[in-house]
């Protein structure tokens, strides 16, 4: 059974065919510049890689380029579009209505686009994603996977902001929480790890990538996350600033003489270790400037790691303790540095790392040491196979 997995974004477009008989990838892709000059297709099965080049105007033109390359004989994955047997989307917001994945139909899209007005960039490009699919291949079922669901058993006491109560109420003003379906993925996968139920275990999973979440698992559940209203909050992230003083808003909007939407816009998009270093938002380049003694790239890191460990404490005070902590996500599964510096600001609360095996690229791996109080793991985070997995049980 294959399923067609689709992460539609703004401009660009991943997706992965799956065999859902054995969980394995057939292949993957990746459009970017969909709707900008120079749009191109780069196709990866087994080792082989293709940079397809072709003028995209839009999501249908990107999906029915897709479509045509999956039956493209020259690549040999599937002869036929009906070997596809549905489709699951990522969606990133699904408000307070989706608590888990759906089958979609007209309801659900109404659904969906209600909630473009709490995520404006991304809702509307999950759903031309939806809507091309639909019309490209109208027998085949499609499932809208959330970045929200894990996050909706949070208490109220999670989820509410201290701001006068009619603004929950008129606007749905709120923490949501994202990054969801990984948080999910791998808190289940670190229980199979340490072969326990993840019923029983509490565990902080923090996915530490370009955009960077931590969720508090308790018996499963998603009780508090690091994202909130949108995923700008929480963490320091590639580009953005996380957690900040609100004040700071007006306050650069008076000197800078910028709108409030656009300081926003910098916040997202400027700040974060980008915005600190000066460097880059990639950590590797961060990572090397620092080791050459820029100072500013040295400060960025240490402001991320700072930050990932106060939420960790704070999720493990919250919990009662902590069994695990998982990191993964880009950062989390390849820098061993960061992660020996978040433990080392853990010690604290028992966590003991394992050095040296920390740095030998351990994947799905315990990390801390025999002594450690709490298991420190490696998980590979798969999102596509997540919302695979989901498809393939609601159709
Ligand atoms: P996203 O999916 O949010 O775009 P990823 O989870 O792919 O992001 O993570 C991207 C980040 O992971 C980048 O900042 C990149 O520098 C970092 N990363 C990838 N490999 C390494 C590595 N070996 N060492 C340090 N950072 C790494």
């Amino acid at each position: 059974m294959n399923i067609l997995v689709i992460n539609s974004g703004s401009s660009s477009l991943k997706f992965q065919l799956l065999n859902m008989s054995d969980e394995s990838l057939i292949v993957s892709g990746l459009i970017e510049r969909i709707g900008i000059e120079g749009s191109r297709l780069v196709l990866k099965k087994d080792d082989d890689k293709y940079v397809l080049e072709r003028e995209l105007k839009n999501h249908d033109e990107a999906l029915s380029f897709v479509l045509e390359t999956l039956i493209d004989a020259k690549y040999a994955i599937i002869s036929s579009l009906d070997e596809i047997y549905a489709v699951g989307h990522r969606v990133v917001h699904g408000g307070e209505e989706y608590t888990k994945s759906v089958v979609v139909d007209d309801d659900v899209m109404k659904g969906i686009e209600k909630c473009i007005d709490l995520a404006p960039l991304h809702n509307p490009a999950n759903i031309t994603g939806i809507k091309a699919i639909q019309k490209l291949l109208p027998k085949v079922k499609n499932v809208a996977v959330f970045d929200t669901a894990f996050h909706s058993g949070m208490p109220e006491e999670a989820y509410m902001y201290a701001i006068p109560y009619e603004y929950y109420q008129n606007y749905k003003v709120r923490r949501y929480g994202f990054h969801g379906t990984s948080h999910k993925f791998v808190s289940n996968k670190a229980a199979e790890l340490l072969n326990k139920n993840v019923k029983d275990l509490k565990i902080v999973t923090c996915h530490l990538g370009n955009g960077a979440s931590i969720a508090a698992v308790k018996d499963g559940i998603s009780i508090d996350t690091s994202m909130g209203f949108t995923p700008l909050e929480g963490l320091v992230m590639g580009t953005r600033s996380g957690d900040l003083d609100p004040a700071i808003v007006e306050f650069v909007s008076t000197k800078e003489n910028l709108t409030a939407s656009e300081v926003v816009n910098v916040l997202n998009k400027k700040s974060g270790v980008l915005g600190v270093s000066g460097v880059s938002s990639d950590f590797r380049d961060i990572e090397d400037k620092a080791k050459e003694g820029n100072k500013r790239a040295e400060l960025a890191l240490n402001m991320f790691d700072r930050r990932v460990a106060k939420y960790v404490a704070s999720y493990a005070a919250m919990m009662g303790g902590v069994d695990a902590i998982v990191f993964t996500g880009g950062i989390g599964e390849n820098s061993a540095s960061n992660r020996e510096a978040i433990c080392d600001m853990l010690t604290f609360i028992g966590v003991e790392l394992d050095k040296e095996f920390n740095n030998t690229r351990p994947k799905n791996k315990l990390i801390s040491s025999k002594n450690s109080k709490v298991d420190v793991l490696v998980v590979e985070t798969n999102e596509e196979l997540a919302i695979a997995r989901d498809t393939k049980e609601l159709v």
